[in-house]
């Protein structure tokens, strides 16, 4: 990787690594974006494109964009839509990265939050739980301090976990995309609040869950059969295993999360990042309905 540690490197090597196809895209999308885009790292494949701060880290989301490409040929025998996987950044000019890019013809737009702000956010949310769990059991000011640092120091991802978690959810996102486009064409969403199409939930995800890293899918099989079997430990131990093989229940119902507003990501302004929310393993009732909605993936 030493290769791309100046800036001159980084333009030779897009010139000989990006197809011409991918190239014209980049300019598409660079220039959608606004001059202030302009320094911005892009590579990809004729279907799609990543844009970062530096080569490294736009070459990363499209190989993980190319993959998913790969996966949704195989499962499919379809074609993915033109996307861009666009690493969450303040661009001035453009309050609205993703409707400009979409505005351009791309159908696909993940705004994709950089690994260091995905860090900061479980440390600012890991933090302010600690603070509120301290704070109920009656700790002074020095004690809730020290419990916090405790608590984002345990909680603190690392390299390996954040290039895996990548690896699974961008193609997933990138998937619930592709997939409504390549078979319901002219499907507008009826309301905001829903990434799927007019498809039942379980569908979408199968679809989405497709695209992903098998690793990640491997670990939630591992879970399930752990619930399975009933040797699962913590607040999946009492889970219901009845649920889990009710497959007229899981055909019919709508995705666990999307039923419950306090367990979705935070909602984030238009056009923003992929949201997350972290929930307090104190509150066992949105513990429930977080492991419920964990297990409805197959
Ligand atoms: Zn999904």
């Amino acid at each position: 990787m030493f290769r791309f540690h100046t800036t001159l490197a980084c333009g030779a090597t897009i010139a000989l690594a990006s197809p011409v196809a991918a190239d014209d895209l980049c300019a598409k999308a660079l220039t959608a974006l606004g001059t202030s885009a302009a320094p911005l790292a892009c590579t990809g494949t004729p279907a799609g494109i990543a844009i970062a701060p530096d080569i490294e880290r736009a070459d990363r989301l499209s190989r993980l964009g190319e993959a998913g490409e790969a996966r949704f040929k195989t499962y499919f025998g379809r074609d993915t839509s033109p996307y861009v996987v666009l690493e969450a950044i303040e661009l001035a000019g453009a309050p609205n990265p993703k409707a400009a890019l979409e505005a351009v013809g791309f159908e696909r737009v993940l705004v994709w939050s950089s690994q260091e702000d995905h860090v900061r956010q479980i440390t600012a949310a890991t933090r302010a739980s600690a603070v509120a769990a301290a704070r109920r059991q009656g700790l002074d000011e020095t004690k809730i301090a020290a419990v916090a640092d405790q608590a984002v120091a345990a909680r603190r991802p690392g390299r390996l976990t954040l290039d895996a978690r990548e690896a699974q959810v961008v193609p997933h996102e990138l998937g619930h995309g592709w997939f409504v486009k390549a078979f319901w064409p002219d499907y507008q969403p009826a309301a905001q609040d829903h990434y799927g199409g007019p498809g039942p939930d379980w569908l979408d995800e199968i679809a989405a869950m497709l695209m992903e890293d098998g690793d990640g899918a491997e670990e939630r099989r591992k879970v399930f059969r752990a619930v399975y079997q009933g040797r699962a430990g913590g607040a999946l131990s009492t889970f219901p295993v009845a649920n889990l093989i009710d497959l007229p229940r899981f055909l019919g119902r709508e995705h666990p999360a999307q039923a419950s507003p306090d367990i979705r990501p935070d909602d984030m302004p238009a056009g923003g990042p992929v949201g997350m929310r972290i929930i307090d393993s104190n509150d066992p009732e949105a513990m429930t309905r977080v492991l419920e909605a964990a297990l409805y993936y197959p």
